[in-house]
């Protein structure tokens, strides 16, 4: 994977995760956003994040140090984590990110029924894939879609994840095709 500086996707993995994941997440971003990924962990750690109360991890605190942390010449980082994130309102999140900013996160935690980041069930893997290029859509301004089939599409359950598809509907690709022209 090459990079252009100032343009570039890093996929910061915070943990040792499965290269081959790594490979088709970069490849599924660089198929749909036509940017190149990169490699490049940031964060080591996300101790700082957990909640003693909810045994969980607060997944806005991450992206906060995430965007403080990106390297220059990163376009947007996308972060991969085991842990179980959440954010206030919700018992849990799949993933979150920065509308229009530059950082978005994305838990394997339910995506790949606890199996951790070395091994990914091939429903895991794409359950990691379709929101991980979800929460990057937030952060080029994509907003909730209401289209069951588009990737930007909300889902609730591990089971709307499986039933929408990997690409974007017209709309979402009209409004990211203006966005990639700023
Ligand atoms: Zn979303
Ligand atoms: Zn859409």
């Amino acid at each position: 994977m090459k990079t252009t500086a100032g343009n570039s996707i890093v996929i910061a993995p915070i943990g040792d995760f499965d290269p081959q994941l790594l490979t088709e997440v970069g490849s599924q971003i660089h198929r749909v956003f036509r940017c190149a990924p990169q490699v490049g962990p940031i964060l080591a750690d996300v101790s700082f994040a957990f909640d003693a109360g909810r045994e969980q991890y607060h997944s806005t605190l991450i992206l906060q140090r995430l965007a403080e942390a990106a390297p220059p010449g990163a376009l947007k980082v996308l972060a991969l984590t085991d842990v179980d994130l959440f954010i206030p309102i919700l018992t849990h999140v799949y993933g979150e990110a920065q509308l229009g900013g530059t950082a978005c996160i994305v838990s394997t935690y339910r995506l790949n029924s606890g199996a951790g980041t070395r091994h990914f069930t091939e429903t895991g893997a794409r359950r990691v894939v379709k929101e991980a290029i979800h929460e990057l859509g937030h952060t080029f301004n994509l907003r909730h879609c209401p289209e069951a089939a588009c990737i930007m599409h909300y889902c609730r359950s591990e089971a709307d994840v499986d039933r929408k598809s990997n690409d974007l509907c017209r709309y979402c690709r009209v409004m990211l095709n203006d966005e990639l022209k700023r």
